[in-house]
C-alpha cells in the first residue's frame, strides 16, 4: 500500500476508549445483571407488558374519543405494579393522557438532562393464528421470549425502567437529571404521543435544552470476524408521500378511449419505476464512516478495493453505484432515495369508464437529495407522460389550465426532511461517552465469543422513529436498540421474539451509560436549567 494512502486513511474510524463506569459505589453491571434471578425477573416483567395489547392502529382516532387507546391505561397500571419504587420515588407526568414523562432531578441543576426514550405501542399482530405462540400471551421457552412487542419496543421500555429501578435500589441520585419519555403511537407517526411530549419539553425547557436523546433504532451490533460493529443511527432519511389524482371525463365502457385514466396512471407508474433515484455516497452520508471503519478494521472481510476507492476522492455517484453493485440492498437504501408506489384507487363499475384515479407514492429521502428538487423531478416526469394525452398538470410547481383531456393534481403529504446529523466523532464528548459505554458493555459479554474489539460507528436509519419530534432539543440523538445481530426476530412480522440474554445486556447499556454520563461537565445551561 502506498504511503499516501496510509496517510490519508490514518484518521479514519477513530475509536473512543472503552469507558469503565466511575467509582460511584454502585454495583458492577457485569455482576449485578448476571445472576439467574435477574433473567427470571426480566422474563416476568417483559411478559407482563407484552400481555397488554397496546396496538396503535392506522385509523386510530384522537385520545379521549377513540376507546381503543384505553388499553394504554392498563399498561400504566402494570408498570406501576412492576416498578413500585419508581412509582413511589419518581415524578411522572402524563402527557396527552397516555404519554409518560418521568423526571429524576439531578443534584447539579446547571447540567442539561439526558433523555431516554421508548414507545409503548406495538403494530397489529396480523393473523394471530399464524403465530407459534399467541401474540399477546408471552411465552418464554428458556431462551427466547415470544410475543408482539417483546422486542419492538417493550424490551427497551422495560430495559430502561429496570436500569432506573436498579439504580434507585442502591439509593442513587444522579448528578445530571434524567428524563424518560415513552410515547404511545410511534408506529403511526407519533403525532399524539412523542410530538406532544416534545412540545411540552420545548415549552418548559426551551430548545437545545437536553444533552442527549437515546431512542430505539439503528442496526444493532454486527460481527465481522473478530470485530463487532455497534451501529447507532446518527441520522434518519427524510419522508414524503406524493399524491397524484387524475381526473378525466368518464363515459360508457362500450366506447372507451385508447387509454382510460387507469391506463394513463399505469403509464405514470411505469415511468416512475423506470427512473429510480441514484445511489450516492458523498461525504455527508454516515455510511461513509461505517465503510471506512470496515476498511480499517476488517480488511479481509470487505471488498479488496474498498479502502482505495474511499481514499481516492472520486465521484460520489460512481462510488455509490459501485457499493450497490457489490452489496445490493444491504447498502442501497442507506445511500439512495427510495420510491415505492404504495396505494392506488380507481374505477368502480364494469360499464363505466373510471373518471378519477388516485395514486400514492412514498419516498424516503437520502441525505444528499434536495427535497424541492425531488418533488420537481417527479412532477416533471408525470407531466411528460400526461402531456401526451393532453392532460393538464396542477400542483408541485405546475399551474396549467384544465383541458378537455382532464387534469392531474399533484400534492405532497407528511413531508419530513432528512434529519440533522449527530456529530459522531471524537471531538464530541457525548459521542465518546456513548460509544465508550457500548464498547465497555459489548466487549465484556460472553455472547460474542471471539470478538476482540467493538467498533461503534454512526449509521443512518432508513425509517423514522419518535426522535423525528425531538430535533430541536439536542444535536446529540442516538437511535440504538442495544442488541446483537440475530437476537431479535419477527419485528413487525409474525412470531416476534427476543433472546432474553440480549435484553439483559441492553439493561447494562442503559445502566452504565447513565453512570458514565455523570462525569461529563459539558452541555451546561446559562445558570440553572429550566425545570419541567
Ligand atoms: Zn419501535
Amino acid at each position: 500500500m502506498s504511503v499516501i494512502l496510509v496517510l490519508s486513511t490514518r484518521r479514519w474510524c477513530p475509536l473512543s476508549p472503552k469507558l469503565t463506569p466511575p467509582d460511584d459505589g454502585l454495583e458492577d453491571s457485569r455482576i449485578l445483571f448476571a445472576i439467574d434471578e435477574v433473567l427470571h425477573r426480566q422474563v416476568e416483567r417483559l411478559s407482563a407488558v407484552v400481555n397488554v395489547s397496546t396496538i396503535s392502529y392506522d385509523d386510530n382516532g384522537q385520545v379521549g374519543e377513540d376507546m381503543r387507546w384505553e388499553t394504554f391505561g392498563e399498561l400504566h397500571t402494570v408498570l406501576k405494579r412492576l416498578f413500585p419504587v419508581i412509582a413511589q420515588q419518581v415524578e411522572v407526568e402524563k402527557i396527552n393522557k397516555y404519554g409518560l414523562l418521568y423526571y429524576l432531578p439531578g443534584t447539579d441543576r446547571s447540567l442539561k438532562p439526558i433523555l431516554l426514550m421508548a414507545h409503548q405501542d406495538v403494530v397489529p399482530p396480523m393473523d394471530p393464528r399464524q403465530w407459534t405462540h399467541p401474540p399477546f400471551q408471552a411465552h418464554f421457552d428458556g431462551e427466547w421470549l415470544w410475543g408482539r412487542g417483546a422486542s419492538d419496543c417493550k424490551s427497551n421500555l422495560i430495559g430502561i425502567l429496570s436500569a432506573i429501578d436498579a439504580l434507585l435500589a442502591q439509593a442513587y441520585t444522579p448528578r445530571r437529571s434524567i428524563l424518560l419519555a415513552f410515547g404511545f403511537d410511534e408506529e403511526t407517526g407519533g403525532t399524539q404521543g412523542a410530538a406532544e411530549i416534545s412540545r411540552h419539553l420545548e415549552r418548559n425547557m426551551g430548545n437545545d435544552s437536553v444533552a442527549m436523546v437515546f431512542d430505539e433504532g439503528g442496526m444493532g451490533v454486527k460481527t465481522l470476524g473478530h470485530i463487532a460493529y455497534a451501529l447507532p443511527a446518527v441520522a434518519e432519511k427524510g419522508f414524503v408521500d406524493i399524491i397524484l389524482t387524475l381526473e378525466t371525463s368518464g363515459g360508457h365502457s362500450s366506447r372507451p378511449p385508447k387509454h382510460t385514466s387507469i391506463g394513463i396512471m399505469s403509464k405514470i407508474v411505469e415511468a416512475l419505476e423506470e427512473n429510480p433515484f441514484s445511489p450516492v455516497l458523498d461525504q455527508t452520508n454516515p455510511m461513509r464512516n461505517v465503510l471506512q471503519c470496515e476498511a480499517v478494521h476488517s480488511p479481509s472481510h470487505v471488498e479488496p478495493w474498498l479502502r482505495k476507492e474511499l481514499a481516492s476522492g472520486g465521484s460520489a455517484h460512481e462510488l455509490g453505484e459501485k457499493m450497490v453493485n457489490s452489496r445490493g440492498d444491504a447498502i442501497r437504501w442507506q445511500i439512495q432515495t427510495s420510491q415505492a408506489v404504495d396505494i392506488i384507487h380507481g374505477g368502480s363499475k364494469d360499464n363505466q369508464l373510471p373518471s378519477r384515479v388516485e395514486l400514492t407514492v412514498n419516498y424516503r429521502i437520502s441525505t444528499h437529495d434536495d427535497v424541492e428538487e425531488l418533488l420537481n423531478k417527479v412532477a416533471q416526469r408525470v407531466a411528460s407522460v400526461v402531456h401526451e394525452f393532453d392532460i393538464a398538470v396542477s400542483g408541485l410547481g405546475f399551474d396549467e389550465e384544465q383541458t378537455e383531456g382532464g387534469v392531474i393534481r399533484l400534492a405532497s403529504k407528511d413531508l419530513l426532511r432528512p434529519s440533522p446529523i449527530t456529530p459522531a466523532n471524537s471531538e464530541n464528548e457525548v459521542w465518546s461517552i456513548f460509544s465508550g459505554t457500548l464498547r465497555q458493555v459489548y466487549e465484556s459479554v460472553d455472547t460474542l465469543p471471539g470478538v476482540e474489539t467493538v467498533v461503534p460507528v454512526g449509521s443512518i436509519a432508513t425509517g423514522n422513529s419518535d426522535t423525528a419530534h425531538y430535533w430541536k432539543l439536542t444535536r446529540n440523538i442516538y437511535r440504538f436498540t442495544p442488541s446483537r445481530e440475530g437476537s431479535r426476530l419477527g419485528i413487525h412480522d409474525i412470531d416476534e421474539r427476543i433472546q432474553m440474554s440480549d435484553h439483559v445486556e441492553a439493561i447494562r447499556v442503559y445502566y452504565d451509560l447513565i453512570r458514565n454520563i455523570q462525569a461529563y461537565d459539558g452541555d451546561v445551561c446559562d445558570g440553572e436549567c429550566l425545570d419541567l
